[in-house]
């Protein structure tokens, strides 16, 4: 076994026993133009982002209709902390091993303008071979479909990365019918028009975040 290799399967094991659901590892070089400008330096030299997804809880996201509820608001934000705690760990076991660790948040915003951070955690799964994107823009998992929520770590250890894989929508449309903004269509998605339903959402009384979670739960696959 190659160090790359047992790398790659003692971090598999560490996910595993953190609760993750799933773990990937992409090749940083094909996704690198897509960082936001602050993280180029501290990305520098380093090759692979470590991309892992938690499986949210079936009957929060079943309970939702067409808006957000408060069980999801609080499960969305226990599932970050979970995600963010998995990054400090693996982030602990690259350093033992003498490699350099760059966590980045699952949940983070660095241009308010555009609603983006600084990386697509979506766009490492994808380069991982994890899922693909689907028209609703949200990562789907073959399994998983979209109710996984991802982190990334950012290193210099060698590992073994994926190589993206095919998937598609085909003739499913549900996520175009259920959008409660109409941000979905067979063009594409609509980010301003989803971004306006989820900062109408964050005004209603006590969810105070951006979010929706009606297309998560309709891709059923
Ligand atoms: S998050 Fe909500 S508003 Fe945005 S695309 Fe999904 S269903 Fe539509
Ligand atoms: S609900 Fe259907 S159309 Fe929408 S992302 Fe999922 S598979 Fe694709």
């Amino acid at each position: 076994m190659t160090g790359a290799q047992k790398y790659t399967k003692e971090l598999n094991d560490l996910s595993a026993s953190l609760g993750m659901s799933v773990l990937g590892v992409a090749e940083l070089e094909p996704v690198r133009q897509t960082f936001h400008p602050q993280l180029e330096g501290p990305a520098k030299g380093l090759k692979y982002g470590i991309v892992a997804g938690i499986r949210l809880s079936d009957p929060v996201i079943d309970d939702i209709v067409d808006q957000p509820t408060f069980l999801y608001k609080y499960h969305y934000q226990t599932a970050n902390d979970a995600l963010d705690r998995a990054a400090t760990a693996f982030g602990f076991y690259i350093q033992q091993k003498g490699f350099k660790a760059l966590p980045i948040p699952a949940s983070q915003t660095v241009d308010w303008e555009n609603h983006l951070g600084h990386l697509s955690h979506k766009a490492l799964a994808v380069q991982a071979g994890l899922g693909w994107i689907g028209r609703s823009a949200l990562f789907i998992h073959p399994v998983h479909r979209a109710r996984l929520r991802l982190v990334s770590v950012l290193t210099d250890l060698p590992l073994e990365p994926g190589s993206p894989v095919k998937g598609e929508c085909g003739a499913c449309k549900c996520c175009i019918t259920a959008c409660p903004a109409g941000a979905i269509t067979e063009q594409g998605y609509d980010k301003p028009k989803c971004i306006a339903k989820l900062k109408e959402f964050s005004r209603r009384p006590g969810i105070n975040q951006y979010i929706c979670g009606v297309c998560i739960r309709t891709c059923q696959g």
